[in-house]
């Protein structure tokens, strides 16, 4: 059998003989910071810790099995692109629990559980995105003459810049004409 880690799997965890203990999760390292590592001790294999060390290898698979992966943030979709610290996931290994999904750049990928819809980064990004699609559909409902010259788009500024000197023409004009009578 050829010996390494194979790539690009699902869900992976890997024990060696000197303690010493990893995991990815589609085809992503999980971060030796990860919550996931917080109550595991380093066991290396030696004559008196096959026990210890069976016992923590079944603990921790059936931990790793009980974490779900992180959803992101499906909703918000027309603001995606705005968020900076983000990132499109396209679902390439087919996780059930979303289709294509917006997630921080600095997501966890595994959350504790099933009721845990999102980690704390991608929360913040769930956060953002929801207070940039409310600014937006507000924006939208203001109807474009009412709106400040520095939020209209391109074509909307030059059809304002248009009209403020077709208006400044005809102040002119009447102000000429007042004059004449004056
Ligand atoms: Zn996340």
């Amino acid at each position: 059998m050829p010996y390494g880690r194979p790539t690009l799997v699902q869900r992976s965890l890997f024990f060696s003989i000197d303690g010493a203990v990893s995991a990815a999760v589609n085809g992503k390292d999980l971060s030796s910071t990860h919550p996931f590592w917080q109550d595991a001790e380093k066991t290396a294999l030696n004559e008196d810790s096959t026990k210890e060390l069976s016992e923590f290898v079944f603990k921790s698979a059936n931990r790793f099995r009980s974490h779900e992966v992180c959803e992101g943030v499906e909703d918000f979709r027309e603001v995606w692109k705005t968020a900076e610290d983000a990132e499109i996931d396209y679902n390439r290994f087919h996780e059930p629990r979303f289709k294509v999904t917006c997630r921080s750049t600095e997501c966890l990928t595994l959350v504790p559980s099933l009721k845990v819809k999102r980690c704390s980064y991608c929360q913040s990004v769930w956060r953002l995105l929801s207070k940039r699609s409310a600014t937006r559909e507000g924006d939208a409902q203001t109807p474009e003459r009412k709106k400040a010259y520095k939020y209209l788009n391109t074509p909307q500024k030059t059809k304002r810049m248009k009209q403020i000197s077709k208006d400044m023409k005809r102040l002119r004009a009447s102000n000429e004409r007042l004059k004449r009578k004056v």
